[in-house]
């Protein structure tokens, strides 16, 4: 496996970086993770341009113009024969000798990148789907970075492990659902899809966008509202949705069964679309 770190293209077994960066220090970041299909990256100017916004918020340079971004992650793609990859990015701003909060004037950001095979989901998820509780969201009020800072996130995955299930759903302080540890939410009430507005409060996901544009495409109704515990509870479907797994289906919350308790068949009809809405990206 071969990484890129810092304009240099090595086994990822090898690569190294300073314990002074601050990346390791203080968690001072950004990164992203785009999915590849057939050695095409999938969204690709979405992901570029949502890494930018995360730049951009955190004040660190992008280090890179548009053409270096495509060019470097494309050189990785080729240099591993998997068909369907992810790709995980980070930027950090750089390596400080002094440990200050304040970032010193003329930082030069740690770029690192690698690639890992794109596994489909498994014959039993898709079968059963995953069980969620529901936690409250002890994380920041600036969810929409997608900043490298994830202890919270860990700690609330370790928390949902710990009650028996596979993730969970987080809670926003004002009582409405925001998102899962590492993806967004969607539920399906009477045949509406409805998921909460992009707002500071969770993450704008590529794979949420995707969802919209299939849903306007094949006339399926998306609804974007605040969304309660209740109605989260209450509904027929719903779906955790992820770069890495598209749409996830969950069975399971709280210890009861969503609708029935078997993936639903709105996220069927929806998976359908998804693996032709791939084909149709990577024939373009
Ligand atoms: N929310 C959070 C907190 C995430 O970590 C992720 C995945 N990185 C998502 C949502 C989904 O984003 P995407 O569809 O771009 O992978």
């Amino acid at each position: 496996q071969i990484a890129y770190l810092n304009g240099l293209y090595i086994p990822l077994a090898e690569a190294q970086i300073s314990p002074q960066d601050r990346g390791f220090l203080f968690g001072d970041g950004v990164y992203e993770v785009i999915p590849v299909y057939n050695k095409t990256l999938f969204y690709f100017d979405e992901h570029l341009q949502r890494l930018k916004n995360s730049l951009a918020a955190t004040g660190i340079a992008n280090p890179l113009s548009d053409a270096q971004w495509t060019d470097i992650l494309n050189t990785l793609i080729e240099k591993h024969s998997w068909q369907d990859q992810f790709i995980y990015l980070q930027v950090t701003r750089g390596v400080q000798m002094q440990r200050d909060h304040m970032p010193a004037d003329c930082l030069s950001p740690t770029i690192y990148a690698y690639t890992n095979p794109l596994k489909s989901l498994t014959d039993d998820v898709l079968a059963k789907g995953v069980k969620v509780v529901t936690l409250e969201d002890i994380r920041w009020l600036r969810c929409d970075i997608k900043a490298i800072t994830l202890l919270p996130n860990v700690m609330l995955k370790l928390a949902a492990k710990q009650q028996g299930a596979d993730d969970a759903i987080l809670i926003s302080r004002d009582g409405y659902v925001a998102e899962g540890t590492a993806s967004n939410a969607f539920i399906v009430k009477d045949g509406k899809l409805l998921t909460p507005p992009t707002s500071a409060k969770i993450l704008p996901g590529i794979t949420r966008l995707v969802i919209e544009s299939i849903a306007k495409q094949h006339h399926i109704e998306l609804i974007e509202k605040e969304l309660t515990r209740d109605e989260l509870e209450q509904a027929d479907e719903i779906w955790l949705t992820s770069s890495t797994k598209e749409a996830l289906p969950v069975t399971s919350i709280n210890g009861k069964p969503v609708g029935d308790g078997k993936p639903g068949a709105l996220w069927q009809t929806l998976r359908q679309h998804y693996q032709q809405h791939k084909q149709d990206i990577i024939e373009q």
